[in-house]
């Protein structure tokens, strides 16, 4: 794991330990829209937006089935989550993504002004952090590494198994 806001990651840490809904209980939710990813042939990557403690948009890669390269999970929970809150900003909302945001996603992310992003798997190929560190909102928190090994092995079998 690694933290760009250390101060931060411990105060939600604190209350993680009497939370049953903390970083690891959203990201497995969004392990389970990876892995249906994995069974309709796309990517394996899923994603969460969670408002007080409550999902409120679930998703997962799908640029196979819309034949669209924008349709990544974020993308997709970005739009669902902000017709759901019938505002297009997601402050006050988490995402939880199995795989680190891409460039394009990271950017939307910006736009969207989202509280706090905590991914699995790093992505050092596409990953924003090596080509648009500071694409995100300033007030953005992030967070990567949660059930990292679950995330990167689902990804691992997707590719091993289409060799
Ligand atoms: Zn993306």
């Amino acid at each position: 794991m690694h933290f760009l806001n250390i101060s931060y990651f411990w105060t939600r840490k604190k209350s993680a330990m009497i939370d049953p809904f903390d970083d690891e209980y959203f990201m497995k939710r969004a392990l389970n829209e990876a892995e249906q990813a994995f069974k309709d042939g796309e990517i394996p990557v899923g994603a969460v937006v969670v408002c007080r403690n409550q999902i409120i948009a679930r998703a997962h890669n799908l640029t196979e089935l819309l034949n669209d390269v924008t349709a990544h999970a974020e993308m997709q929970t970005i739009t669902a989550a902000a017709n759901l809150l019938g505002g297009k900003y997601l402050t006050n909302c988490t995402l939880y993504v199995t795989l680190e945001p891409c460039s394009m996603c990271a950017g939307a992310l910006g736009w969207s002004q989202i509280d706090r992003i905590v991914y699995g798997a790093s992505d050092p190929k596409r990953g924003f952090l090596k080509f648009a560190p500071d694409v995100l909102h300033p007030k953005t928190e992030i967070l990567g590494g949660i059930l990292q090994n679950e995330c990167t092995l689902l990804l691992k079998r997707f590719f091993e198994a289409r060799r």
